[in-house]
């Protein structure tokens, strides 16, 4: 089970309480080292903080899923973060917790997102990575920045390898405060990936007219 909360206090009270249940915790505070740490390892579990030094927790999330961890993601967020708990969800998180929280809330999370079993999906070598804390896309050595809006979109298609993603889905992943977005902005965005794309050699993204597009 990974943990990503950079209060020291509540980290560790986190990895205690989990610890406590029987789970083996992997805890660390900053977007860069949860890359690092729960890339490889593919946890049962995430526990992110939105609010991290380095990053938002939600562009990590998508940056994990981009690289293959499909594991059940537990976001929390501030008291009343009514915006967070809607944009979380589109990030791809599974549920969230208001701080503070009482542990036995913690516990009954954590125990209805482990029931759900989540399939193992391994990303080829070669592949892209997205970088949460830089906005970033890379492959190897190579290396191009993102904006936030080209962050989220390329981010929700890589999630999905294969799949065709609807582009109200896409919309809703890259645009979380619902601005009005044209077919023809969406397309240019697509575009400016395509070329990023290009840029470090590695991924494509497939066109469906008129329903979406594919990351492959
Ligand atoms: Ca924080």
């Amino acid at each position: 089970m990974g943990v990503c909360e950079d209060e020291p206090g509540l980290r560790s009270v986190l990895t205690r309480a989990l610890r406590n249940v029987g789970q083996q915790v992997v805890a660390v505070a900053t977007a860069a080292e949860a890359m690092r740490a729960f890339r490889s390892t593919a946890p049962q579990l995430l526990i992110l903080d939105i609010g991290l030094p380095d990053a938002d927790g939600r562009d990590l999330c998508l940056a994990l899923r981009a690289a293959g961890v499909d594991a059940p993601v537990l976001f929390l967020t501030a008291r009343d973060g009514l915006h967070d708990k809607v944009a979380g969800f589109e990030a791809g998180g599974d549920d969230y917790l208001s701080k503070p929280f009482e542990l036995e809330e913690l516990r009954v999370r954590v125990d209805a997102l482990l029931r759900r079993r989540t399939p193992i999906r391994r990303v080829t070598m070669g592949q892209p990575l997205l970088d949460s804390a830089r906005h970033a896309l890379t492959l190897g050595t190579r290396e191009v920045p993102l904006t936030p809006t080209e962050f989220r979109l390329l981010g929700r298609l890589m999630a999905e390898p294969g799949q065709v993603v609807r582009r109200r889905t896409l919309v809703a992943a890259a645009w979380p405060m619902g601005g009005l977005v044209s077919d023809n902005t969406l397309d240019s965005y697509v575009r400016r990936l395509r070329r990023k794309l290009d840029d470090v050699g590695g991924g494509a993204i497939t066109t469906l007219r008129g329903v979406g597009y594919r990351w492959q």
